[in-house]
């Protein structure tokens, strides 16, 4: 018989195109599953399989964009639902919790996304997880850092076991965003604030590679218990979560320690390890101030990708699994938390102390750690002792630093005023979706205020300032936080000013911005640094007589002024500061109001004219 050509063409078509569809309905693989884990998918790559994902579950995937990134790329989230509702208000009241994961911050530590992507696809294709939806709804930022995620290269990570091309620390502009919490000065920041507030996540997950030594660990965490954390959702923390997924990630075969590892000498491992709290430039920092439960997940840099890949995926899959078990406690902590917060206004007259800063309070505890053995020796090339590790298991008792104590302070006030002029230290408040309300008219009364003196700023730039740090980054020139004493004055606010009362769930976040000595309040970071710049000055030849007139007048004065240049050399060998010393004391010189904090700290709201 003679096959018609038509009839063999459509025949092949027919065939070929059944193929081709059974082999990509069957393939779901992810790319870096595909690639045998020797690449991970660009931001379109990763893009695509998110919404072929999307599209062969519409009921349960929705990719929603948050923002843009400095380069102009859209930042997107992924919403599982087992049941499609995408809402968070109506999710929180179906009784269900709510995971944020944020994946590449630092975008040449990419592991999360690509674990994020095979999670997915087990619980909304595959199936095999989609127990973990059940009372909880999970949702991710694939690539957070999208424009450092494409600056791709072989030699971004000199310290990291592959895979082959990945992408750079910084966004955009080299801004680490994972230091710019508080201060929100990227559009990265900005956008993932709106879109947390949209959310309001019950728990919050940031996924990272360490840098730092070797060991046998392939995934290490640690969630924030300190004193500043909700004490209930501290215990809840400490007892409930971190030793499950510990003993989980065991289970699945992974080798897990639940403490973030930071040498105390990294030229001995020997003398033990040191685990900080988080300030509120990082993620998890910032999570404290918005009272909800934050991890920070670290793979091990010098594990191969698959091992890094299936351990990020299995800590969040334990995460999952105790957030639908403990959801309705979880949902309550927060509740809870939420509710102190608000309340820390109410004790403005009382003696509640608010911890500004926390710091290793000197306590260690006993802990085994599995690390490798070492070699020390002396480096010819660097000139001290260097460690080059083997690949021999190391168990050791080690001191691992555990106890904390607050070093910084404050009683919180009811409230504090801003005036309308300082916009930039506003607007960050605003960013944060801070309440703030405005005063109708010009104001004058009783607050207590600092007067800040001493300080001195960092040399070289941190972040893109210059911050009065104490030695942040490559700190060759520390900067240096002097003195800010409080006292109850009479001050005037103009019409427009901006009172941010304490009773309100981001009541620490206003705290920890508006309290000069918080580690990283607006002054810290440089927003207020023209307070402590000197406008007028006065001409030496009309600063000799004004001299010369107030020692005639104040004995005490001149005495004053004997003394400093008997004793103090650099002043006595200066004339500018000889002249000053005349100047800074007479009313020309106060005028200047170098130092006078210009924010208020209200310990009532009466009598204040509001909108
Ligand atoms: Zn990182």
């Amino acid at each position: 018989m003679r096959l018609r050509v038509p009839f063999l063409c459509s025949l092949v078509l027919i065939c070929g195109l059944l193929l081709g569809s059974a082999a990509s309905a069957q393939d779901w693989r992810t790319p870096t599953e595909i690639a045998d884990y020797r690449t991970t998918p660009d931001y379109a790559e990763t893009v695509a399989y998110l919404e072929r994902v999307a599209s062969a579950a519409p009921g349960q995937v929705k990719v929603e964009n948050f923002g843009k990134t400095g380069e102009g790329r859209d930042l997107k989230i992924v919403i599982v639902s087992r049941d499609g509702v995408f809402d968070p208000v109506a999710i929180h009241a179906s009784g269900r919790v709510i995971l944020l994961v944020q994946n590449s911050i630092h975008a040449g530590e990419m592991d999360g996304k690509d674990a994020c992507l095979a999670l997915l696809r087990d619980m909304v294709i595959t199936k095999d997880k989609a127990g973990l939806l059940e009372h909880a709804v999970f949702v991710f930022i694939p690539v957070y850092n999208i424009d450092g995620h494409e600056r791709r290269s072989a030699y971004n990570r000199i310290n990291q076991n592959g895979p082959e091309a990945i992408g750079w620390r910084g966004n955009g502009s080299n801004i680490n965003l994972n230091r710019d919490y508080m201060k929100a000065d990227a559009p990265e920041t900005r956008a993932f604030l709106r879109m947390f507030h949209r959310w309001l996540p019950d728990f919050f997950v940031d996924d990272h590679v360490t840098d730092g030594a070797d060991f046998q660990y392939d995934v290490t965490f640690y969630a924030d218990a300190t004193p500043d954390v909700a004490p209930a959702t501290a215990k809840w923390i400490h007892n409930d979560v971190t030793p499950e997924l510990e003993r989980q990630l065991n289970a699945a075969g992974h080798v897990a320690f639940p403490w973030l590892i930071n040498l105390n000498d990294d030229t001995d491992p020997a003398k033990g390890l040191t685990n900080m709290p988080a300030p509120p430039r990082f993620s998890t920092g910032q999570m404290i101030l918005e009272n909800r439960p934050g991890l920070l997940v670290e793979l091990h840099m010098l594990k191969d990708y698959k091992t890094r890949v299936t351990g990020n995926y299995e800590i969040l899959r334990a995460l999952l699994e105790v957030m639908n078990r403990d959801a309705s406690k979880l949902m309550a902590l927060n509740r809870e938390a939420d509710e102190d917060a608000a309340n820390l206004g109410a004790h403005a007259l009382g003696n509640e102390r608010f911890p500004l800063a926390i710091e290793w309070g000197g306590e260690t505890t006993p802990v085994v750690f599995r690390g490798y053995q070492y070699k020390r020796a002396l480096s010819e090339v660097s000139g001290t002792m260097w460690v080059s590790y083997t690949h021999e298991p190391w168990n050791a008792t080690l001191p691992l630093t555990t106890g904390v104590k607050v070093v910084t302070w404050t009683m919180p006030p009811a409230a504090y005023i801003v005036p309308p002029q300082w916009n930039r230290v506003i607007d960050v408040l605003a960013a944060h979706d801070v309440a703030m309300r405005h005063t109708t008219a010009a104001w004058t009364g009783k607050v207590e205020r600092y007067r800040c003196a001493g300080m001195e700023w960092q040399g070289p730039p941190f972040e893109g300032r210059h911050p009065i740090f104490e030695g942040e980054g490559a700190g060759a020139e520390p900067g240096k936080f002097g003195t800010c004493a409080l006292a109850t004055e009479t001050m005037t606010f103009p019409a427009g000013s901006v009172v941010v009362a304490l009773n309100q769930r981001l009541s620490k976040l206003a705290i920890q911005w508006l309290e000069p000595e918080a580690p990283d309040s607006a002054m810290r970071w440089g927003f207020f640094d023209p307070i402590f710049e000197q406008r007028e000055y006065g001409e030496a030849y009309v600063l000799e007589k004004l001299a010369r007139e107030n020692m005639a007048k104040d004995p005490a004065l001149k005495g004053e002024f004997e003394h400093r240049v008997q004793t103090d050399p650099r002043f006595a060998a200066s004339p500018e500061a000889r002249l000053e010393f005349f100047y800074d004391r007479s009313p020309w010189g106060l005028a200047n109001k170098v130092g006078e904090y210009p924010v208020g700290r209200l310990l009532s709201l009466e009598g204040v004219p509001l909108e």
